[in-house]
């Protein structure tokens, strides 16, 4: 029993880091809006799998030679955070897709076709016309959208009663 408790306290120890950094981690790709010029040029390397693959083998392997225990679970947040963003840009991109086999190819992968030349504005001018008229066009990925937003609230409207009544 004693033995039991201590290992759920291990566990949730370890995987206290894990929520907030994936969280975190699922914007990181985004950061490279801040310094492009387009909304449809901001694609760039952080938006393709092989760069989070190189900070996971790098985090893991410096995980294996530290005594780092956090590693492990952060190094595998960040790359599942990533990679959720890379999926949900993928399946709702508008103007540029998702390059999958970058370097290997330069081919943008997209479910639904995109306008590129729809893009050719600065970023700060997604949230107004005519941008915004042409992103609420494809009315199943913006009820698709709004649906992963409203889950999204409903869980963590959840979580935060648990957390209330623990
Ligand atoms: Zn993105």
């Amino acid at each position: 029993m004693g033995n039991a408790l201590h290992q759920k306290e291990n566990s949730s120890q370890t995987a206290a880091p894990f929520l907030p950094v994936l969280l975190i981690a699922s914007i990181l790709p985004d950061v490279d809006g801040i310094w492009s010029t387009t909304v449809a040029g901001h694609h760039s390397i952080l938006h393709t799998p092989i760069f989070w693959l190189f900070i996971f083998s790098g985090m893991t392997g410096l995980g294996m030679f530290s005594n780092f225990s956090w590693m492990k679970p952060v190094s595998l947040a960040i790359f599942l955070g990533a990679m959720l963003h890379l999926v949900t840009d993928w399946i709702t991109a508008r103007t540029v897709g998702i390059q999958w086999l970058y370097p290997f190819s330069s081919i943008n992968f997209d479910v639904y076709p995109v306008q590129p030349e729809k893009g050719q504005i600065p970023v700060w001018e997604m949230i107004r016309d005519p941008y915004f008229s042409f992103y609420i066009e494809n009315i199943v990925l913006l009820w698709f959208e709004i649906a992963m937003n409203g889950i999204a609230f409903i869980l963590l409207g959840k979580n935060k009663l648990k957390g209330l009544s623990a």
